[in-house]
């Protein structure tokens, strides 16, 4: 029986809320804390459970360990935004309490994904006694369980890997984006960039496409980006030759984007206007519907998973590895939509494995580098069944 500190009570946040209620044997006290404390309580009203709730600015360290004090949560699970993540992991430092997150730290200025900053603090966490563990949502996270499983049960070498993200959903709005639009237009924008033969290749942002024909989905055109996870796979997954990821996007989504781009609302930057500072960007956010308003007429579906090939037993080998998700689906279980779904389900995983002593050590880990079969037991059981496709 456990306590957990929910931060962040956006689209994610709302779904691992649920899910933690859900499971009241493992997560018996949840407290939700945000910078807007009426959407804590929209979400707890929502349960058929009793949570806590706190208004938090978790950019500031000093709050955070106050109210980690205050609540006294065995696990820290962040879900605000990747601004925040180091001075969450600050604070569990501080009070000594385990930390997971879904995405890695950004600073504000600069639309840069690298581990480093987090893994820069392994020792102290370590010294500590305590657990980091990063990325436990969908991509990065159960991608990287994916890459993990197939490692320990397919394949005595995996030599590349396809992670191919697609959502084959309509939500009936012109533009929108399914996590924070300030995050997702960032990953978006910035170069791809891919893995191969021991180092990193550069391309020009969305300009490498191909069509995959996605089981229960259909073809879709999906377009080479970076994505954090391929950093922490590259140094996990053993024999590694080349490492991609692809996520499909709709010509309406990809002329919103570039129109965007081209006047100048993607820039993260401040601009003068009127004599006050704005982040473009920052501006755009605040007129797009919210990820976690778009669940009601959300229909279709998502599938995301691991092309995966390499060698067992002397003979060549391919898999496919994906879950397939439905949007009315989610809506109807937690009221997301199911990238909200997708990412909340794997972050409450995370974290009972955590709180059960299936994921155990000190440190700053990727889900990759713990035992992936407990995970995968329950992530069926949680909502996100997976199917392995053998495509040799
Ligand atoms: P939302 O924008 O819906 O939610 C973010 C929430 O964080 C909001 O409620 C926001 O508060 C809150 N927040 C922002 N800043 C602070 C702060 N300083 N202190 C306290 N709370 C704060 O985003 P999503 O729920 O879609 O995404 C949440 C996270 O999940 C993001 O980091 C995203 O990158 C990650 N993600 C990971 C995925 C994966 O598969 N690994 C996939 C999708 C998302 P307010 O409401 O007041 O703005």
């Amino acid at each position: 029986m456990g306590k957990v500190l929910i931060i962040g009570a956006g689209g994610v946040g709302g779904v691992v809320t649920h899910k933690c209620a859900q499971v009241p044997s493992v997560f018996a006290e949840i407290m939700l804390a945000s910078r807007t404390l009426e959407k804590c309580d929209r979400i707890a009203a929502q349960l058929g459970k009793k949570i806590e709730t706190a208004r938090l600015d978790a950019d500031n360290k000093d709050e955070v360990t106050a109210l980690i004090k205050k609540f006294g949560p065995d696990i820290v699970v962040n879900v605000a935004l990747p601004y925040q993540d180091l001075s969450i992991m600050d604070a569990c430092l501080e009070t000594g309490v385990h930390y997971l997150d879904t995405a890695n730290y950004e600073p504000p200025d600069e639309a840069k994904f690298c581990y480093k900053w987090q893994w820069d603090y392994n020792e102290r966490f370590r010294d500590r006694g305590i657990l980091a563990v990063l990325g436990s949502g969908f991509d990065p996270g159960v991608t990287n369980v994916f890459c993990a499983y197939a490692q320990k049960h397919f394949f005595d070498t995996i030599s590349s890997i396809d992670i191919m993200d697609c959502n084959a959903g309509e939500h009936g709005q012109a533009f929108a984006t399914n996590f924070n639009p300030e995050i997702n237009i960032r990953e978006i924008t910035q170069k791809g960039k891919f893995w191969e033969n021991g180092e990193w290749k550069e391309t020009e942002p969305l300009s490498i496409h191909e069509t995959f024909d996605f089981p229960q989905v259909g073809p879709r055109e999906m377009y080479l980006m970076y994505h954090e996870e391929l950093e922490s796979l590259v140094q996990n997954i053993n024999g590694l030759e080349r490492i991609r990821f692809w996520m499909t996007f709709g010509q309406e989504y990809l002329t919103h984007l570039r129109v965007l781009q081209n006047v100048g609302m993607t820039r993260i930057d401040a601009v003068e206007y009127e004599g006050s500072k704005i982040v473009p960007l920052k501006f755009l956010k605040a007129l797009l519907p919210e990820p976690s308003s778009l669940g009601e007429n959300y229909k279709g579906k998502t599938n995301i998973g691991c092309m995966m090939e390499g060698v067992k037993d002397g003979k060549r080998k391919k898999i496919y590895i994906y879950n397939v998700c439905d949007h009315a689906d989610c809506f109807r279980e937690v009221k997301a939509q199911a990238i909200s779904y997708t990412t909340g389900v794997p972050t409450m995983l995370g974290a009972m494995m955590v709180l059960t002593d299936k994921w155990k050590g000190s440190g700053v880990f990727n889900v990759e580098q713990f035992d992936p079969d407990p995970f995968m037991e329950k992530l069926g059981e949680y909502g996100l069944p997976w199917v392995v496709e053998d495509r040799s």
